[in-house]
């Protein structure tokens, strides 16, 4: 569903509201894991095991769709020192309440997380799994971001979307038409363009890389500023991580006149909103202004 947001001088701005397609498996982390789910049953594996950080919205969407299509998951979690704080922390305890086993491993563990060595232990401790990768990106992921875009949506002239791994503007650049621009907002301070490059298959397409805050999970008052501000504005939600960073850059694009006259821009809402309650209690400890949106 596309939402009209308030024209800025001649540019016309959208939003698809991909956070509300599911409740709890969220905005493009249902896209990515769709044709996961379908291949797991097709391959009849019983458990997903994947891959994230404390407050990773894939782990949060993956124990959800795992409880929704009835499998077993496993979630390997980085840092070890997490394992007597999951009631602390707002993204542990949902995985843990959809049934989600969670293992917590060492930053340097977790780093081999993709060797032969740590998946041949992983199989001996829990039988045959289908393996989701960090993030969730593969091929079948992308291959459920191409469904992200609709016949309509040819109309716009910028699709603008935020960039983790890279697998969902992938699937957008591939579904895209070849005069639309796609702009990718990495949440991080690597650069993810030869990911990108891996999966996307036209080259109408550029990262804006002016907008990470520092780096993943980073933020300041001035994000958190706007993001309460746009929620009081227009009603819609955005999380800190991905979201509210993108359109941050793309509201201060457009003042710095970084788009043509008479764009029709489309923002992709990628969802994360479970996000916002993992941020809050870290800003309260700082005693920081906090993020004004009830979930
Ligand atoms: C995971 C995530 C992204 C990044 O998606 P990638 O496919 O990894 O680039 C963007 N937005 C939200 C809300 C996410 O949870």
């Amino acid at each position: 569903m596309n939402q009209v947001l308030p024209s800025v001088g001649t540019i016309q701005i959208s939003v698809k509201r991909e956070d509300l397609l599911h409740p709890h498996i969220s905005g493009n982390k249902f896209r990515k894991l769709k044709y996961n789910i379908l291949q797991a049953k097709r391959q009849g594996v019983r458990t997903l095991l994947t891959f994230g950080g404390a407050y990773s919205n894939h782990i949060a969407a993956t124990a959800a769709a795992g409880k929704e299509y009835g499998f077993k998951t496993i979630g390997v979690i980085r840092g070890e020192e997490l394992f007597d704080k999951i009631v602390d922390n707002p993204t542990l305890s949902f995985a843990k309440s959809c049934g989600m086993e969670l293992i917590f491993v060492s930053r340097d563990v977790y780093r081999q997380k993709e060797s032969k060595i740590f998946n041949t232990t992983l199989q001996e401790r829990f039988g045959d799994f289908y393996l989701v990768p960090e993030g969730g990106t593969n091929n079948l992921a992308v291959k459920g971001c191409e469904e992200i875009l609709e016949t309509n949506d040819i109309d716009y002239t910028h699709i603008c979307c935020a960039v983790g791994t890279g697998g969902t503007v992938s699937g957008i650049i591939n579904s895209a038409s070849n005069n639309q621009q796609v702009l990718g907002f990495p949440a991080l301070k690597a650069d993810l363009s030869g990911a990108i490059r891996k999966f996307a298959k036209q080259d109408n397409w550029a990262l804006v890389t002016e907008y990470h805050f520092g780096g993943y999970g980073k933020i300041n008052a001035g994000l958190v500023t706007f993001i309460n501000k746009f929620y009081t504005e227009t009603g819609v939600p955005l999380d800190p991580v991905y979201t509210g960073k993108m359109f941050f850059g793309v509201y201060d694009m457009i003042v710095n006149h970084g788009f043509p006259e008479n764009s029709r821009i489309l923002l992709i809402h990628t969802g994360g909103l479970q996000g916002i309650a993992g941020m809050n209690k870290e800003l309260a400890k700082k005693k920081q202004p906090l993020i004004k949106i009830e979930i």
